[in-house]
């Protein structure tokens, strides 16, 4: 028996058979099962062959595999229309989440785990590159009303890092020694923050070089990069360790949306710089 264990804009985790510690990403994206089966397909190679080496170290391992339909058609509530295939082409991955952990909620990009010993902290970074003179992070959420106190970008600073630390696990109720272990990781060379922002710059530097046939790829590669979640999990004993999901090749209908929130952005009037 299959059943929803998270849902995102553009794909579901699923369990089978009540265990959760494997979980099947199926994508939602269109509303025929054949398309997303392509699409997902696609999604496998771009994955492997496209996104950087540097990022790819990160990701969870994944297996593409191929289930009966029935299995997922049972499942309540999947907002595919058109069953039009006789299998599910989906990932096999394992559940970053342990079961003996409570989520909470902080807020649209973030979301915390929180076990006995174990803490794991899942989030969007969002745009750590930025190559305007005001913050695209900030200035987002204020056009959308999302009322976010910090910003992950600021994790790029070594002087802002106890400060925003603070302020995000402001009202949890977290071990001193996991805020302690969070900033040393942020302040090293070598954590996933400073890795994500190297290679987002250097694909928008290259987007910037790029011939015009070539920037749409380039493009939407740059957009997926900013677009990735993170799970960074701690255990008192152990060195914290990131994971990197959400890789997905953005489709190019997209563009339209894109330069049209470029646009609100731009004639924005409450514009945050820090
Ligand atoms: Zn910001």
């Amino acid at each position: 028996m299959a059943h929803i264990v998270a849902k995102g804009a553009a794909n579901y985790l699923i369990a089978l058979n009540h265990n959760e510690d494997v979980l099947y990403r199926v994508c939602t994206r269109y509303p025929s099962l054949r398309e997303n089966n392509a699409y997902n397909i696609k999604n496998y190679d771009y994955i492997m062959q496209v996104i950087p080496s540097a990022i790819r170290k990160y990701i969870c391992p994944i297996e593409l595999v191929e289930l009966d339909t029935e299995i997922f058609k049972r499942c309540s509530n999947v907002p595919i229309k058109a069953w039009d295939s006789s299998s599910v082409a989906c990932f096999k991955l394992k559940n970053l989440v342990p079961k003996d952990t409570k989520p909470i909620k902080l807020d649209h990009y973030t979301k915390l785990h929180i076990g006995n010993k174990k803490i794991i902290w899942e989030f969007k970074p969002k745009w750590l590159s930025q190559d305007t003179a005001y913050c695209r992070n900030c200035t987002l959420n204020n056009l959308r009303g999302h009322s976010i106190p910090y910003c992950y970008a600021q994790l790029l600073e070594d002087s802002k890092i106890a400060e925003v630390i603070n302020l995000i696990f402001k009202d949890i109720n977290v071990p001193e020694e996991f805020l302690i272990d969070l900033k040393a990781y942020l302040r090293s060379n070598t954590n996933v923050l400073k890795i994500i922002f190297i290679v987002q710059e250097q694909v928008d530097k290259s987007l910037q070089a790029s011939a015009a046939g070539e920037s749409i790829d380039h493009y939407r590669l740059s957009m997926t990069l900013k677009d990735l979640t993170c799970f960074i999990e701690w255990k008192p004993e152990s060195p914290i360790e990131a994971k990197i999901v959400d890789l997905d090749q953005k489709p190019s209908d997209k563009l339209d949306c894109w330069a049209e929130l470029r646009n609100q952005l731009e004639t924005f009037h409450d514009k945050v710089t820090h």
